[in-house]
C-alpha cells in the first residue's frame, strides 16, 4: 500500500523494487528502495480511482464486529446453561 493505492511488485533490482498499480489497465508504477520504505521515484497520476476511504472504514468495522463476536462466543457468561441457573 502506498498513498491509498495498491501496488504489485513488477520487478526486483539489486537496490530497488519496481511496483506497479494493481488496477489494470492503470500502468502507473513507482520505485521503492529495497527495504520498501523509501520512495525512489514517485508514481504519476493514476488513471484508476483509489479504493474509497469510506469502504475501508466499513471493512474495518466489520472485522472489529467479527472479532467481538468471536470473543463473546468464547466467553462462559453467555453459555445457555448460565441462563437456566439464573432463573
Ligand atoms: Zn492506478
Amino acid at each position: 500500500m502506498y498513498t491509498g493505492y495498491q501496488y504489485t511488485i513488477k520487478r526486483e533490482y539489486k537496490n530497488t523494487n519496481e511496483w506497479r498499480c494493481r488496477r489494470r489497465p492503470c500502468t502507473i508504477s513507482l520505485s521503492l528502495c529495497r527495504n520498501n520504505i523509501s520512495v525512489i521515484r514517485e508514481p504519476g497520476d493514476h488513471t484508476c480511482t483509489p479504493p474509497s476511504p469510506k469502504k475501508r472504514f466499513v471493512e474495518e468495522a466489520i472485522s472489529r464486529m467479527k472479532k467481538r463476536a468471536n470473543e463473546e462466543t468464547n466467553s462462559p457468561n453467555i453459555l445457555p446453561g448460565n441462563y437456566k441457573n439464573s432463573c
